[in-house]
């Protein structure tokens, strides 16, 4: 294990430039988008943006809950922008995405959680870029009724997924607001209702768990039937967020990413800069080419 003082060689990531990069963070502000690639801090942007690719957050730019890894801010939102989903699908055309990763921030305060304008991202992605597969990266719709997943589900995503985070036992100090069991079972009923969807989940690594407690998450999200995995390591945002245990060096990722295979997740990545979305597509067409 390394002090977590200093970020070890394989953290270092591009800094952000360039002209596709500008014109990804200009076309953003045009259509009144957030992104997850701005607002979690994701020590990626530079290699994706310059790539065209970015995770589009609906629902405002303000979340509902303070989990303590998260750097989206948190408090009131704003009231829900109705030309968000045509706008997101825009963003999609303008960049000529085969795939497309749609995250949110929680919306507690709305009475569906907001699973409607996941519906209504969905439905205009499928008018304006019918060739572009979804991935929705959704809350966990804590003390919604059931039809506000079965209306996400209905709409028909390709890739349903809700990230674990962490293992149990760290839940109340770093996802304090969601239930472990809660956010595998939003998974499960996915698989249940449309078996033809992929579910993926993902957890952090470096904020303390134990090699076990990992083997364990992979071993619910099995019994889960979830499809997919990723496994990346925990960067503190700012010195307000929880602390970073260890950095777990890429040797160990690759142990990690061997167990999940032979587990059975059809589709895995794991590495110190993995995140939800990272690669995300390429991935994806990779697993339905084989
Ligand atoms: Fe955005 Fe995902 Fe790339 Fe990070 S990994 S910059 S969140 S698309
Ligand atoms: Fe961040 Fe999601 Fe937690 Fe909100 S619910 S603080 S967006 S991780």
């Amino acid at each position: 294990r390394l002090p977590r003082e200093r970020k070890p060689d394989w953290i270092r990531v591009k800094a952000p430039g360039g002209t596709a990069f500008a014109e990804t963070k200009a076309m953003m502000r045009r259509l009144n988008l957030n992104t997850v690639c701005e607002e979690a801090a994701c020590p990626n942007i530079g290699e994706c943006w310059t790539k065209k690719h970015a995770t589009v957050m609906i629902l405002g730019d303000t979340c509902t809950r303070a989990c303590a890894f998260c750097n989206v801010k948190t408090g009131m939102p704003r009231a829900v922008d109705m030309l968000e989903p045509q706008h997101t699908a825009d963003a999609a055309a303008e960049l000529g995405l085969e795939h497309i990763v749609i995250t949110s921030v929680d919306r507690d305060d709305l009475p569906d959680g907001g699973a409607s304008q996941f519906v209504k991202v969905i439905e205009a992605l499928r008018r304006t870029t019918p060739n572009t597969t979804i991935e929705i990266l959704t809350p966990d719709f804590r003390n919604k009724p059931q039809a506000a997943i079965e209306s996400i589900v209905e709409a028909g995503p390709d890739v349903y997924n809700h990230n674990l985070e962490t293992v149990p036992r760290l839940y109340p100090t770093i996802r304090p607001g969601a239930r472990y069991y809660a956010s595998l079972r939003l998974l499960e009923s996915v698989k249940r209702h449309d078996p033809r969807i992929f579910t993926k989940s993902g957890v952090m690594l470096g904020l303390g768990e134990e090699r076990l407690e990992v083997h364990q998450v992979m071993d619910d999200m099995r019994s889960a039937e979830i499809d997919f995995l990723t496994m990346g390591q925990y960067l503190q945002p700012t010195p307000r967020h929880a602390k970073v245990i260890d950095f777990v060096p890429p040797a160990t990722f690759d142990a990690y990413a061997a167990i999940a295979r032979a587990k059975g997740f059809l589709l895995v990545a794991a590495s110190p800069l993995t995140r939800s979305s990272y690669h995300a597509g390429d991935d994806f067409a990779r697993m339905r080419a084989a």
